[in-house]
């Protein structure tokens, strides 16, 4: 039972990012299979909301995939007062732990009896990411370079500093790696690396809760340094954006160093501020491309190294040819690997890969489907499923929505009152017109569909 679950959370780990793993994931605990549902033992129940509402489909692919095939059709939950431990503390003064303290990528004040303020100095930064475990080649030869730049002299050069890049290519490593660099200079120096779903998230909550003032004060007064991942999130939230434009203002013009990624460059964020997006030019702008076949390989041997796999030459070429795209993938291959080769009691060698990436790699290989290309829609605007097949027409929710039609009728060639159905039931006009629309701003060289389109066809393969 739990080996099932081990080997779900493997994979899941691969597919998620590190924050958000170990936010919402990590905590939770296999508690039994009943029947045809999986139940999870989690710390408190809004773990379940969240993970329904985020995660349900990740999580039940994974475990039919760890189950060979044999789909749960549903996840159970069940509160467990022994794992509440690893929730955050709230902040001080308050007496329910809002959503924001929850969704803090690390448990650090584990051991702290004292409620603590969240977020706490530096205790965000993932201490696996440092500049001495990152790999660099040509293709992230410069965002790595400035990233050294920033961590040895902040708030100087390169400021602000923007990095862009596809998913799982090391931008969140990189930052956190600043962030370290900074804290070993200046141990004093105040660091809030955060996302900007968590940004949000904080923000909302203060505004219900009265506490608007005591969050500006925080990120605009007693930080030194910012570090906000993941900036497209604030694609179409206006009010957010709003704020967040004050507030890197008000760094700014205190020289306290703002970093900021993206999965796109600045311009080509859907739905944001021109003031905000101009900002972010201002500075260094340096992006991270795919890695190389040798800088793949030189990846998968420190990872190796650093998880006491043993890995021979052999080995580690074959998964760098196979897997190509994403580093967390090429981790997420070679830990399957290492933790199937445990399993069966069997050495990593060139068989036991190939094995085990014919049976876990087929998503590149198989059919594409309509709902491939509508998850990796989703996953690309941040947006989840339901929203992409509501009725919704607001710009943020429609234009991803055209742009999933279109790329279904390219590349599948699906008919059109078919893709109406598989978007929750539309009729065949509107899909027509979507993929008029979109087919019409490619055309037009519409700058920001023709990057759009062409990131996510790439992701599909
Ligand atoms: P992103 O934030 O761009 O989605 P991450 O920073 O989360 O990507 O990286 C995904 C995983 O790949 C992490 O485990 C990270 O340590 C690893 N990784 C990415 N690039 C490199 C690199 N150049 N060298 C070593 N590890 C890397
Ligand atoms: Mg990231």
């Amino acid at each position: 039972m739990t080996e099932l679950w081990d080997r779900a959370m493997t994979t899941l780990r691969g597919r998620l990012s590190a924050e958000n793993f170990e936010t919402w994931l990590a905590p939770v605990a296999c508690e039994a299979v009943e029947g045809d549902a999986v139940v999870l033992r989690i710390p408190n129940r809004f773990y379940a909301d969240w993970i329904n509402n985020h995660y349900a489909t990740l999580v039940l692919d994974a475990l039919e995939e760890a189950a060979e095939g044999r789909r749960p059709a549903q996840l159970r939950f069940t509160v467990d007062e022994n794992l509440q431990e690893r929730v955050p503390p709230a902040p001080s003064g308050s007496t329910a732990p809002p959503p924001s303290t929850l969704a803090r990528p690390r448990a650090r004040a584990r051991t702290t009896h004292t409620p603590a303020p969240t977020p706490v100095r530096g205790s965000d930064l993932n201490p696996k990411y440092r500049f001495d475990n990152y790999v660099v080649g040509p293709s992230n030869q410069l965002a790595h370079a400035a990233s050294i730049a920033v961590g040895s002299s902040p708030g100087k050069r390169y400021n602000p500093m923007f990095i862009y890049g596809g998913v799982g290519l090391g931008k969140t490593h990189l930052m956190n790696a600043m962030g370290h660099t900074i804290l070993g200079d200046s141990p004093d120096a105040v660091i809030y690396y955060l996302s900007a779903e968590r940004f949000t998230n904080e923000f909302i909550w203060s505004l219900q809760n009265h506490r608007i003032d005591e969050f500006r004060r925080r990120y605009r007064e007693n930080c030194d340094v910012l570090l906000m991942d993941d900036i497209q999130f604030l694609a179409g939230r206006d009010q957010t954006q709003e704020e967040f434009f004050h507030t890197f203002n008000a760094l700014y013009h205190s020289d306290k160093q703002i970093v900021v990624t993206s999965d796109v460059y600045p311009q080509n964020i859907p739905e944001m501020e021109e003031r905000l997006l101009s900002r972010f030019q201002s500075g260094m702008v340096a992006d991270i491309q795919p890695p190389e076949v040798d800088t793949r390989v030189a990846i998968l041997r420190k990872k190796a190294e650093a998880e006491r796999i043993a890995l021979s030459d052999d080995v580690a070429h074959f998964i760098a040819q196979v897997v190509k795209s994403n580093v967390r993938e090429l981790e997420g291959t070679l830990l399957r690997i290492a933790v199937k080769g445990e399993l069966l009691g069997r050495s990593i060698d060139l068989d036991l890969a190939k094995e085990s990436l014919r049976a876990h790699i087929p998503v590149q290989e198989q059919a594409l489907t309509v709902e491939d290309i509508q998850k990796a829609v989703c996953a690309y605007f941040g947006l989840k499923l339901t929203e992409l097949k509501s009725k919704r027409r607001h710009r943020a929710v429609s234009y991803p929505r055209q742009v999933a039609m279109y790329l279904c009728r390219q590349r599948l060639g699906t008919s059109y009152p078919e893709l109406g159905g598989r978007f929750g039931g539309k009729d065949h006009t509107t899909v027509i017109s979507a993929v008029r629309k979109i087919t019409g701003l490619l055309e037009s060289d519409d700058e920001k569909t023709v990057s759009v389109v062409q990131a996510i066809d790439r992701k599909l393969g």
